[in-house]
């Protein structure tokens, strides 16, 4: 049976529910070169390169997208900075007619040679993962980082403009729950805003997750505790995850994104198109729909923007985790966080 067309105007898509889809999240690929203890297993096994979306099919998809009104851009993974030729995609995905912002979430191991292309690429922004600023926790969590390379490459990416620098922080009980108070003193001096996630449960590591997952509400007690009350900030922009706060007289912000604890799916404008070529229509769910197997076989673009929109317009409303419903088809790492 067709489905009712859903592309309401050329330039705009909407879900069933009526939230304006304009963002997409594309992953660039599933395999990183860290092994976060709360993204994948630690014998992860990545997908054949063959099989993940090839450049020209990625920016074929970007240019559906952006048919339809996707307008703002992040890369992700896995580690969007181990593919091959990220600098040369983002300059292509930054010049298809109509993506106004391009942004990126990385690890931010490799940002000290790269920071400086990416933002002549047209980069506009950058969050950068670091959940400890103890060397030794930051290799445990990782199970291989070397933290100064993160800082060389926050350094970077500071030089080359990437700004507003956001920091993201994984909560995880056991390892770094002590942690985010050094890490919500960073901004006092700096202008960044430091993101405190609320660990969500994924795939074969799920249940890990749901023991270690530490509330927004106590992070936020163990930060005041320490460096004084948190004011909100004026302003929240409600499509933003991160509530924000500052700390009196702090140049940063700090934000909590407290998926589990605290949804904010009203909100929510994100697609996902994962490193094999499915759009994911809500991180915490495993509906998906399948844009690679079409495209290999030749489908034509507006056959493609049809998918797309069909797709997108049965995106849920949110995810069930009061429910303990948990999405178990992919580890967060395959997803694109
Ligand atoms: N490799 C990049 C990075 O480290 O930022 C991009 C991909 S990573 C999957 C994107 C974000 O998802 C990171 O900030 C990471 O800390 C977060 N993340 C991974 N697993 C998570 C989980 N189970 N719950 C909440 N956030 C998670």
């Amino acid at each position: 049976m067709a489905v009712v067309s859903l592309i309401d105007s050329p330039t705009t898509m909407h879900d069933s529910f009526g939230r304006h889809l304009h963002y997409l999240r594309v992953s660039l690929t599933d395999a990183c070169n860290l092994r976060c203890v709360y993204c994948m297993p630690e014998d992860i096994v990545f997908r054949p390169p063959a099989t993940l979306l090839q450049d020209d099919e990625i920016l074929t998809l970007v240019r559906v997208g952006a048919s339809l009104g996707v307008d703002k851009i992040r890369l992700t993974g896995g580690e969007p900075t181990v593919r091959r030729n990220v600098v040369e995609l983002a300059r292509e995905i930054k010049a298809i007619p109509g993506i106004q912002k391009l942004t990126m979430t990385t690890n931010g191991v490799k940002l000290a040679e790269l920071a400086r292309p990416l933002a002549e690429a047209g980069l506009d922004s950058i969050n950068i993962s670091v959940d400890s600023l103890d060397p030794a926790k930051f290799r445990q969590i990782t199970r291989r980082g070397d933290l100064s390379d993160v800082w060389r490459g926050i350094a970077a990416s500071v030089a080359a403009g990437l700004t507003p620098i956001k920091l993201n922080c994984v909560v995880t009980r056991g390892f770094n729950d002590e942690d985010v108070v050094d890490l919500a003193r960073l901004t006092i001096n700096n202008a960044w805003e430091i993101r405190f996630i609320e660990l969500m449960p994924f795939g074969g590591t799920s249940d890990f997750q749901e023991s270690q997952v530490v509330s927004s509400a106590e992070t936020r007690a163990r930060i005041e505790a320490s460096l004084g009350p948190l004011a909100q900030e004026p302003g929240h922009n409600g499509h933003d995850p991160a509530r924000p706060y500052r700390l009196p007289g702090a140049r940063g912000i700090i934000g909590f994104i407290s998926s589990v604890t605290e949804p904010f799916c009203e909100g929510c404008t994100r697609l996902r198109l994962t490193a094999d070529g499915k759009l994911r229509l809500c991180l915490l769910r495993d509906d998906e729909v399948d844009l690679m197997t079409p495209l290999r076989a030749g489908a034509d673009f507006a056959t493609l923007q049809r998918i797309f929109a069909d797709g997108a317009y049965r995106k849920p409303w949110g995810h069930r985790l009061e429910q303990h419903e948990i999405a178990h088809s992919r580890e967060m790492s395959q997803i694109g966080g």
